[in-house]
């Protein structure tokens, strides 16, 4: 790349801001770096703050302000805490946005963003699952480019590159099957948390790892795929690929099929965003297909894994369905990685939630946010219980 971008990363103490951040610092000369994010990991925040000399650091947790002030006095950062702040910091105006903070929790400063025009490069897959064509329809009103850093989905854009979507056949996602691919229901049951977050391919943030062993996280992209590529819900597909070499297809009315492959390293599909439309270098180890030889493919079974089903139907219900699946996900989630509640519950909770509360379409990103916190409320109650 030849002239300097500007660049505000959301969740940059997470893994999706780690690999960005390695980007960035192997093409330094390249990039100023304006915001940078976290809830409350204020230390690392703010050597990364020192380190790429960003204008401003900010926690989205108030409680940990005091912190980061203390790790940044002297050195010019700014530092700032609290939702308000988060969303302010979003809201400035630079080249691109990498939007990597985990859950719903990434919807508002990522809105902003939209807002103020910037180029977002989308990670945070659960903003766009609950707010839908709320977002969808910011993006049109802004002219914002949206591009999805998401492997499936960054996969599914590049082979959709100099095509028509009309001529689309089937969107095909590839999921890996996760840890617990050939696991017995029983063995489900009994699973642990560090036996879950423990991904076969790619090495990720808990929330996604369990959301991979549970296929919710194929599900969230189901969703996402309907809001990034206007084709109808029923030429989406979703394939088992345990290799995680392809990264999703799509299959033209002509018969070709394109795909996407690589190593399954996020670093690829995010510097695929950051230098759209060119390209960049980076240091991953090269795809190499002789040593790994066969590529396999199966059916999902959603006997085992029934969130791509729930996923699926929150798809078709529309609205604030899909709002509430994602909030009782993340409510179930958490609580499983707490010790509260097994694995077969995490599923099962979403399915009572979605049974328990149907809200109207939201319209507003007030409205989504209201029915992400309803839906939490509800599934809590529903963890008391169970
Ligand atoms: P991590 O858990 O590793 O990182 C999450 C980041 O978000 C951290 O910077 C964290 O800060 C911040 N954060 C968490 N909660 C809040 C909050 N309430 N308010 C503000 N910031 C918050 O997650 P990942 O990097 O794995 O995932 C990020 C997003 O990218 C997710 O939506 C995930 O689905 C998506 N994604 C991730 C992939 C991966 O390979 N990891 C692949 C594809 C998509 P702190 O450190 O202070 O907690
Ligand atoms: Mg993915």
């Amino acid at each position: 790349m030849s002239e300097t971008r500007s660049i505000s990363l959301l969740g940059a103490t997470g893994s999706i801001g780690d690999s960005t951040l390695d980007l960035i610092r192997n093409d330094r000369a390249n990039w100023t770096v304006r915001t940078l994010s976290a809830n409350c990991s204020a230390e690392k925040l703010a050597k990364l703050a020192i380190e790429f000399e960003a204008e401003i650091a900010v926690v989205g947790d108030e409680a940990c302000l005091p912190e980061l002030k203390q790790h940044l006095a002297g050195t010019g950062v700014e530092a700032a805490g609290g939702r308000e702040a988060l969303c302010d910091a979003a809201a400035r105006s630079v080249d691109i946005t990498v939007a990597a903070i985990v859950g719903c929790a990434g919807l508002a400063p990522t809105m902003r963003a939209i807002e103020q025009g910037n180029t977002v490069a989308l990670a945070n897959k659960e903003a766009l699952v609950s707010a839908g064509e709320v977002m969808t329809r910011l993006v049109a009103k802004h002219g914002t480019t949206l591009l999805p850093v998401d492997s499936e989905h960054n996969a599914i854009f590049q082979c959709l590159a100099g095509n028509n979507i009309d001529d689309v056949r089937w969107i095909t996602l590839t999921a890996s099957g996760g840890p617990f691919r050939t696991k017995t229901w029983e063995e489900l049951d009994a699973a642990t948390p560090s036996q879950a977050v423990a991904h076969p391919n790619w090495d990720m943030g808990a929330k996604i790892s369990v959301d991979s062993a549970t296929m919710m996280n194929k599900g969230l992209e189901f969703i996402e795929a309907f809001h990034l590529f206007p084709v109808e819900l029923d030429r989406l597909r979703i394939i088992v690929h345990p290799q995680s070499v392809i990264h999703s297809m799509v299959e033209y009315r002509d018969g070709s099929t394109l795909a996407q492959l690589g190593p399954s390293d996020m670093r690829v599909p995010i510097a695929s965003t950051l230098a759209y439309p060119a390209r960049m270098d980076t240091s991953c180890k090269p795809l190499d297909l002789a040593n790994i030889g066969e590529l396999s493919f199966f059916a999902p079974d959603e006997e085992r894994f029934p969130a791509t089903r729930l996923a699926r139907e929150s798809a078709h219900a529309g609205g604030g369905t899909p709002a509430v699946l994602n909030a009782a996900n993340e409510v179930a989630v958490a609580a499983f990685l707490a010790g509260q509640i097994r694995f077969t519950q995490i599923s099962a909770l979403s399915a009572r939630t979605l049974d328990n509360y149907a809200p109207p379409a939201p319209q507003t990103l007030d409205d989504v946010l209201a029915v992400d916190a309803e839906a939490r409320a509800r599934a809590g109650e529903m963890l008391e219980i169970a």
